[in-house]
């Protein structure tokens, strides 16, 4: 049955964000013909609604204002809710992103109607619609339906397909009001060191934990995401590593570190606490090098490796380089 769903968008650059793109192709999927709406607030919004059209939207709610370039959630809110109002759809997508987390559960509030997060499936049912969300730690999946309307649902980057790109397509943009005065000043911002391929973009994901030992570890594991390409292989680290100051915190996997779903994820001296899967747990490959048989790592596993990664990373270096010749 036709629904109008409407997207919470974002900008990178002033262009679409991967994250809205991925939204635009679920929104698609559930509107089933009805309205996929998106808004865009921020520098570059009405020339990223052309784009949008292009990923699926029909309906753009865009402001060119730069005050949104920040995100200042009072502002967001309240354009958030200008378009809600003129849409009023029967779901809300965000991006599980800094954004979502905050503006999911306020616009559900405000609407007296539920907030679902960090969803990875969700699907219109007979019975309505149904999201799957990790729970306790990443140890289960959850499955929820609503009872209240609209359905705000944030969505774990990386979980949905964008569409192929309809190019010319095109759609109605309605102006979204100027943001109104904010209640809160940014007074610094500090723009992490990028250095290359991003942990959430990278495809393979290789990821060393406490079990190196030491610091020094961490050259093993970084030797090791070179010889399978830094084009393609980033270096995470786990919290207990993190901690002990042998890797930035910015590398952190986990529940309170950053969430990879890349195609194949190496751990190395990584035990596979709950905390630790809920990062990783969506990987497609996981292999562990663990020299503790009975590690709950294995458990995830599809390829396992029992034994010291000081013998075995080097042997598995060489290997790797010897393919590539
Ligand atoms: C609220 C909360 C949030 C948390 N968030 C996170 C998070 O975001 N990310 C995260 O990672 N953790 C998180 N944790 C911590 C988590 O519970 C674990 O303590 C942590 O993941 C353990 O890290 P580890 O696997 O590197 O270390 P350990 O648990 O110490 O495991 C080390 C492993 O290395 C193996 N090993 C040892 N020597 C070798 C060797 N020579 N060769 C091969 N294997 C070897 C050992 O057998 C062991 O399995 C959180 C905890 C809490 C309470």
């Amino acid at each position: 049955m036709a629904q109008d769903v409407l997207v919470i968008g974002e900008l990178a650059g002033g262009s679409l964000a991967a994250t809205t793109k991925e939204l635009l192709g679920l929104a698609t999927r559930l509107a089933e013909g009805g309205m996929v709406g998106v808004t865009l607030a921020g520098t570059g919004a009405q020339v990223a609604s052309a784009e949008a059209f292009e990923h699926g939207a029909t309906r753009a709610f865009a402001s060119d204002d730069a005050a949104y370039d920040v995100f200042r959630s009072d502002q967001w809110v309240a354009a958030a809710e200008a378009a809600l109002d003129l849409a009023a759809p029967a779901v809300v997508l965000i991006a599980q992103t800094m954004v979502g987390r905050d503006l999911g559960p306020r616009l559900a509030f405000r609407h007296g109607t539920a907030a679902a997060m960090d969803c990875l499936r969700v699907e219109q049912t007979a019975d309505g619609l149904r999201v799957t969300r990790p729970a306790y730690g990443g140890n289960a999946l959850a499955t929820y339906s609503f009872a209240t309307s609209p359905a705000v649902v944030t969505v774990r980057a990386k979980s949905q397909e964008a569409l192929n790109l309809r190019a010319g397509a095109t759609g109605e943009v309605v102006a979204l009001p100027s943001a109104s005065p904010s209640r809160t000043e940014v007074v610094s911002r500090d723009a992490a060191a990028s250095d290359g391929l991003q942990l959430q973009d990278a495809p393979i994901v290789v990821c060393g934990g406490r079990g190196l030992g030491d610091p020094e570890g961490f050259r093993l594991v970084e030797a090791l995401a070179d010889a399978l390409g830094r084009d393609r292989a980033a270096v995470g680290s786990s919290r207990a590593a993190c901690d002990l100051g042998w890797y930035p915190p910015s590398k952190q996997v986990g529940l309170t570190g950053k969430v990879v779903t890349p195609d194949l994820y190496i751990a190395i001296g990584v035990s596979g606490a709950s905390q630790h899967m809920a990062g990783c747990s969506g990987a497609k490959n996981i292999v562990a090098i663990n020299r503790d048989r009975e590690a709950n790592i294995f458990k995830a596993a599809r390829f396992g490796i029992v034994g010291d990664y000081k013998v075995m990373l080097p042997a598995l270096i060489e290997a790797i380089k010897a393919l590539a010749k």
